[in-house]
């Protein structure tokens, strides 16, 4: 039996603008084809094991052709997969989804559509602008500014376009192909009383404004181009018929954009509400893996960030034998991941494998109010919660367990590779102390992309020591070896410098730290923290990167 398709609608680019139904589709999905125009997360979800095809426009080159697609589509659908076809806006709005489904009725392969919030109501609503409002606009026209000529120049000189040209290209509606510019009814369009919203075109967006004028349109009438519509560095140039074309040429506003034509487009400069984000504009790469990155990567965005997801840890649990608690009355627990690893290998041969009751007759020491919320979700409140997030403030709150009353034998659950500050400050205090290895990090690899994006980014994070080491793993620089930043003596200043030929950072980019014991690692290696976090949590270091965001504007506008 062959599987079912989805046209499913990804949404504008705020992966907060996922539906419900497409996350759910995509968390199944066994087979997922996807644009390059849906959110960079849209994809996090599905399955490790699922197939993700890629057709979309790749750099300057060519894209997957539409029959290709349809092709592919279909084949994995008679294989017997369930499909998802995941689409940037909604499928079904100058995004060739009406062709795909006509191709599946064809072929006789089942299908569903998933509607997604479409770029041309979504990108002005970020930017304070209803597409319809009583008094102003009672109706909307949807239009592609895209014509044949574009395609053409698309193909002529890819070169020269960036990618969200060339993006532009890769999303446009079939049946424009054999459009001729004459093809749009200008006069038709100048009449229509209403808001006009343009799809794509905007290279083009001093014809179409000409156009307009010239069949009648009023050039007085407000416009608004809205770049990168619900991404953190959405843009948004506002003028008039008349003006918008220079506004948006002298922005260098590019692909993707939506241009919206009418009275409304003028109640964005009251209805703004975007722009007040803090960190609105910046880019903050995250190091953290992946699995950890996504409250740091969410808060980041929600204060108006640009995430550049730069993982460059994986940790595994490591096999071992199980874990029986009952010799221990003091267990300390260093990292969210040791509390998952420990839990997994938890039995006390009295309870059943995993059970937190195995677990009632020790106190239970945690490092942070991470670990202490990972610790939560089993149903344990720890006893012991350190002022400091560092091993050494988990020793001096341990002085007061200890001075309460003895310890006797203490497991420490933790990564392979730690410092030692926790078990010998014990094992001097006459505890008997076992350090286990519940699991290790390795080095991930980090894409070309990934990685040019956290060099030039406005902020880069490390939340922890092996973030640093493991970060300079990946950019090429041998761990262990003092990077040369530090060489002229310019400390923050200098990590433009390279190190074999490897340029680390670009000279702009300030480094952000968690707390003392990543500094010093930072240091090791000749790199000098701009920022470092007073707390030693994400809130701490969310914080200290606000605050200097904040003096950073600061001081420019000075
Ligand atoms: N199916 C999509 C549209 C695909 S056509 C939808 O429903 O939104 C591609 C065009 O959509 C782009 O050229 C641009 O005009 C517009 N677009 C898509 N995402 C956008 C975004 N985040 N901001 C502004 N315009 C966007």
């Amino acid at each position: 039996m062959s599987g079912r398709v989805y046209l499913v609608g990804a949404g504008p680019g705020d992966p907060g603008l996922l539906t419900a139904r497409a996350l759910e589709l995509i968390a199944k999905a066994d087979t997922i084809l996807y644009d390059r125009l849906i959110p960079e997360q849209a994809l996090e979800g599905a399955r490790p094991d699922a197939e993700l095809l890629f057709v979309g426009k790749q750099g300057g080159g060519d894209s997957v052709p539409q029959e290709q697609t349809e092709k592919l589509m279909i084949e994995r659908a008679l294989m017997g997969r369930e499909v998802v076809r995941l689409k940037g806006g909604d499928p079904f709005v100058f995004g060739r989804g009406g062709e795909e489904a006509l191709a599946l009725c064809e072929a006789g392969i089942p299908f569903e559509v998933v509607p997604g919030v479409t770029a041309g109501v979504a990108a002005p609503a970020y930017a304070g602008i209803p597409v319809t409002h009583r008094g102003l606009s009672t109706a909307v026209a949807f239009i592609t500014g895209h014509t044949r000529e574009d395609a053409a120049d698309d193909d002529r000189k890819p070169g020269e376009q960036g990618d969200e040209q060339v993006r532009d290209a890769a999303e446009r509606p079939g049946q424009d192909s054999a459009q001729q510019d004459g093809d749009i009814d200008w006069s038709a369009l100048a009449a229509f009383p209403g808001t006009l919203v343009f799809y794509m075109g905007v290279r083009r967006l001093a014809q179409i404004a000409d156009s307009l004028i010239a069949a009648g349109r009023s050039a007085e009438q407000p416009a608004a181009v809205v770049e990168r519509g619900t991404f953190a560095d959405q843009r948004t140039v506002a003028g008039t018929l008349g003006t918008i074309a220079t506004l948006a040429r002298d922005a260098h506003i590019k692909a993707p954009s939506i241009t919206i034509v009418g009275a409304v487009a003028k109640l964005g400069s009251e209805l703004s509400w975007l722009a007040d984000r803090p960190l609105a504009g910046r880019t903050i790469a995250v190091t953290r893996a992946r699995a950890q990155a996504s409250e740091l990567a969410g808060r980041l965005r929600e204060l108006g960030a640009t995430v550049v997801q730069a993982p460059v840890i994986r940790t595994s649990a490591l096999p071992g034998p199980p874990i029986d608690p009952a010799p221990y009355d003091l267990i300390c627990l260093t990292s969210p991941n040791g509390v998952d690893a420990l839990f997994a290998r938890l039995d006390d041969g009295v309870h059943p494998p995993g059970d937190a009751r195995s677990l009632a007759n020790a106190r239970i020491a945690v490092i942070g109010p991470g670990t202490a919320r990972a610790l939560g979700a089993y149903g344990i409140e720890a006893d012991i919660v350190p002022e400091r997030f560092v091993a050494e403030g988990l020793v001096e709150a341990l002085e007061q367990t200890l001075a309460d009353g003895p310890v006797q034998r203490v497991l420490i659950a933790r990564a392979s590779e730690a410092r030692d500050v926790l078990p010998d400050a014990l094992r001097a205090r006459g505890a008997e102390v076992d350090v286990m290895a519940l699991y290790e990090t390795a080095a991930e690899p980090l894409s070309e992309n990934a990685l040019k994006g956290a060099r030039e980014a406005d902020y880069i994070t490390f939340t922890s020591s092996s973030t640093v080491r493991f970060f300079l793993a990946a950019a090429g620089v041998s761990a262990g070896a003092p990077a040369s930043a530090g060489a002229e003596g310019r400390g923050a200043q200098a990590h433009g410098a390279t190190r074999g030929g490897v340029e680390l950072l670009s000279p702009g980019t300030r480094i952000v730290s968690i707390g003392p014991v990543t500094s010093a690692t930072l240091r090791e290696h000749g790199l000098e923290p701009d920022v470092e976090a007073e707390r030693h949590d994400i809130d701490g270091l969310l914080d200290a990167l606000l605050a200097d965001a904040a003096a950073l504007a600061s001081s420019r506008e000075r």
